[in-house]
């Protein structure tokens, strides 16, 4: 134990004052903290689980081999992967007219033991100095003014009630933003539309006969399973599954759970499969909070909106961000700045690049769940979106309908030419969104008429 982690341990009881404190074990807050504490900066990492508990997470357990490649952390490796992903089979509400996905290096990846992933994070953090505190439950913020100065937290054990101060607060407590929510300034979004939050039910399920494409990820859009939503198969090796439902837009959806049964009962490849592990999480899926800063405290991977709009993906978005925190928290500390323009790099680098691609992403949801479901498999049937707009969409660079192209679609789709003017709007709604993040302001006085013109995009996504 060195010294430093002898005066944190010390003095728990009292005031302890690391460089950082990070609100969350989960993938983003590991990454962040371990980030954090390779820079040098001492890191407390906090969270409200059992050590043992860490990593225990409900999730598709799906992940992108291009995360890893954009954030240097190693691959998943032995029993740590469940299965390769290749590809992936995508199909309408009447499940005709699959649309077969393969090159899509920005999906492929692998599905991995979700438990055995957190764990390794966590340790990897340990490993590059990050004392870790489980059963620590954070209640919210201590203020100084506007400035976040730390945290306050309950011990779990013992019902102590301690005050952590440092110069900057990480809030990587995941959906629940528990800092996050008890801030009052107008750099932070507290509370987000129920619209935007996807309700999830997933089970992992042994099968009673082999898969068939054991390496090929299914995804099912809309119809009665998942309503404004998808349902997932996700491979766990050749006769297990990660199988679940995501719906949106508020209430009167039905219950998640109810919804996974009744696809359960219909789909042949469940029959006779056993339960694993079941449960229910909530994910948002809109662009990130406007800003991901301000005075003395940051946000990061759930907490923050880093998720896929589309697929509810949001391992990686985190992982990515929490890199680029560690480094940007490093130059703030050095230059003793910690205000929200202080920060304002993490907001420059993350927004304007991957968070982008999340924007942008958010305007093909609202095309998803807009249209009926009629709409879609008539889009399916007459391939008026093909597998590269798919893949173009999920990079948030939107599809291209040139003129060619226009041509040889409106000839497909002229049954329907007003959902080929939907596709058309959105892919130009999409190429505005993209723009609009590339011109992120470059401190926060800019940021209310930039967030003006994000909105004014947004009010025009509307394709009922
Ligand atoms: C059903 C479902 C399926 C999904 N499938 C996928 C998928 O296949 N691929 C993918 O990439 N993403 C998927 N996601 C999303 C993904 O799981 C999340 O985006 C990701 O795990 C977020 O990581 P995080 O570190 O931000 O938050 P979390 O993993 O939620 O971690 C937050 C941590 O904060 C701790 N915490 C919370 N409150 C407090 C408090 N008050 N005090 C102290 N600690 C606290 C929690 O204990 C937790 O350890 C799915 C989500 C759901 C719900």
């Amino acid at each position: 134990m060195d010294l430093y982690e002898c005066r944190i341990f010390q003095i728990r009881n009292t005031l302890i004052r690391p460089d950082v404190t990070v609100v969350g074990a989960g993938s983003a807050g590991c990454v962040a903290a371990r980030r954090c504490a390779e820079m040098g900066l001492r890191t407390l990492l906090l969270d409200r689980k059992d050590e043992s508990d860490i990593g225990k997470k409900v999730c598709g357990d799906e992940i992108s081999k291009s995360h890893f490649d954009a954030t240097g952390i190693d691959y998943p490796s032995g029993d740590e992967i469940s299965s390769i992903i290749s590809g992936a089979d995508v199909y309408p509400p009447n499940i005709e007219n699959v649309l077969n996905v393969r090159g899509w290096s920005d999906f492929d990846g692998w599905t991995v033991n979700r438990y055995m992933f957190g764990q390794r994070l966590l340790q990897e953090a340990k490993n590059a100095g990050v004392v870790f505190h489980p059963q620590s439950h954070v209640g919210g913020p201590i203020m100084r003014g506007d400035r976040v100065v730390g945290v306050y937290s309950k011990d779990a054990s013992s019902g102590e009630e301690i005050n952590i101060y440092s110069k900057l607060v990480i809030d990587a407590s995941g959906f629940p933003g528990v800092v996050r929510k008890k801030i009052d300034n107008p750099l932070v979004e507290q509370n987000i539309d129920k619209r935007d939050i996807a309700l999830c039910y997933r089970e992992i399920l042994s099968l009673n006969k082999p898969l068939e494409e054991s390496e090929v990820a299914r995804v099912f859009l809309g119809g009665d399973y998942s309503p404004n939503g998808y349902s997932w198969i996700f491979p766990k090796g050749h006769t297990s599954v990660n199988a679940g439902v995501g719906v949106t837009g508020g209430q009167g959806q039905g219950s998640p759970k109810n919804l996974f049964l009744s696809f359960k009962e219909e789909y042949p490849l469940f029959s006779d499969s056993k339960i694993l592990d079941g449960g229910g999480g909530a994910v948002p899926v809109r662009r990130p909070l406007k800003s991901l800063v301000s005075d003395g405290i940051a946000f990061l991977g759930d907490a923050a909106l880093m998720v896929n709009p589309i697929h509810g993906g949001g391992i990686g978005a985190g992982m990515r961000a929490g890199i680029i925190l560690g480094e940007v928290a490093k130059e703030a500390i050095a230059r003793k700045n910690l205000t929200a323009y202080g920060l304002w790099h993490f907001n420059s680098r993350f927004l304007s690049n991957f968070g982008r691609r999340l924007a942008s992403l958010e305007i093909f949801k609202r095309l998803l769940t807009d249209v009926t479901d009629e709409e879609m498999n008539y889009g399916f049937e007459k391939r008026l979106l093909e597998a590269e707009d798919l893949m173009g969409a999920n990079r948030g660079e939107g599809f291209s309908l040139g003129i060619t192209d226009k041509m040889r679609r409106v000839k497909r789709g002229i049954g329907n030419i007003t959902l080929l003017r939907k596709l058309q709007r959105a892919a130009s709604l999409m190429k505005k969104m993209d723009f609009a993040y590339s011109q992120y302001p470059n401190s926060p006085a800019q940021l209310d008429k930039w967030n003006e013109s994000v909105h004014f995009i947004l009010e025009q996504a509307v394709f009922k």
